[in-house]
């Protein structure tokens, strides 16, 4: 029996917002925290690491796992199949970790509806202005002129999910956010269904009240 138990952390955001660079701030600032390595139908980019970035299968492989409902969740974004492991989440969260999401909104909205709901916590990142998030896709240097076309298509549909989120995060200068971004989970962390031992406690503090063992003014 742990003292905790772990939270998802789903962030979303339309491409390019901010994302993986503030994942991997929460990682650095806690490395107790995990993340939650999807299964994609997408091909690596260069210098993604199969296991490490993304779990890159095949179609028959991701929809083996979604029929053996080995996936939290999945969705189909921007042409491709995307999910969450099941198996490892849980492993994690009944340890006391607390896992990292990186997902889209229809995978938030399937987790935040499913029986894990009470133990999650998710945030919307909203960049500063669609110039300066098309800058940020272009400055990524990762993606086609024509897979950033796609993205900034596809932008204003995530952003109109804004609103099913628990906290949503304008942002601007990266340090900034990444201090309210740990306000949140340091927050979250402390709410009454993350505290399994909390009820002992105040069993605890009864007892001695029933005791006498307190002194009266
Ligand atoms: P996402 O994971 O949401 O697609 P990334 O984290 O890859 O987005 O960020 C896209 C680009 O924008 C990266 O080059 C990253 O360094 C940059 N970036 C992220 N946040 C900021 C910020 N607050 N200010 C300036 N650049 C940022
Ligand atoms: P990318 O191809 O840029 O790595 O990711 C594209 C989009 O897919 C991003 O918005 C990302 O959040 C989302 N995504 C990545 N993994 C998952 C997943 O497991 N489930 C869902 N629903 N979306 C995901």
């Amino acid at each position: 029996m742990t003292d905790r138990r772990g939270l998802l952390i789903i962030l979303s955001s339309p491409s390019g917002a901010g994302k993986s660079t503030l994942a991997n701030r929460l990682r650095d600032w806690d490395p107790s925290i995990c993340f939650s390595v999807s299964a994609t139908t997408r091909a690596p980019r260069p210098g993604e690491v199969d296991g490490e970035h993304y779990h890159f299968q095949t179609y028959a492989q991701f929809k083996k796992q979604v029929a053996d409902e080995g996936m939290l969740e999945h969705a189909h974004v921007f042409g491709n199949f995307y999910g969450s492991p099941r198996a490892p989440v849980e492993a994690a969260i009944e340890a006391g970790r607390d896992v990292l999401f990186d997902i889209d909104w229809q995978g938030a909205q399937q987790i935040q509806n499913s029986p894990l709901s009470a133990h999650t916590l998710s945030i919307f990142l909203l960049p500063p202005s669609i110039t300066e998030l098309r800058r940020r896709l272009e400055s990524r240097g990762q993606d086609t002129a024509e897979t950033i076309a796609k993205r900034m298509q596809k932008s204003w549909d995530e952003i109109s999910h804004w609103g099913g989120y628990d906290f949503v995060l304008i942002n601007e200068d990266l340090d900034d956010t990444e201090a309210r971004l740990k306000s949140i989970v340091t927050a979250a962390r402390l709410r009454r269904s993350q505290q399994p031992d909390l009820t002992a406690h105040v069993r605890k503090l009864q007892s001695e009240f029933e005791e006498g063992q307190y002194d009266p003014v």
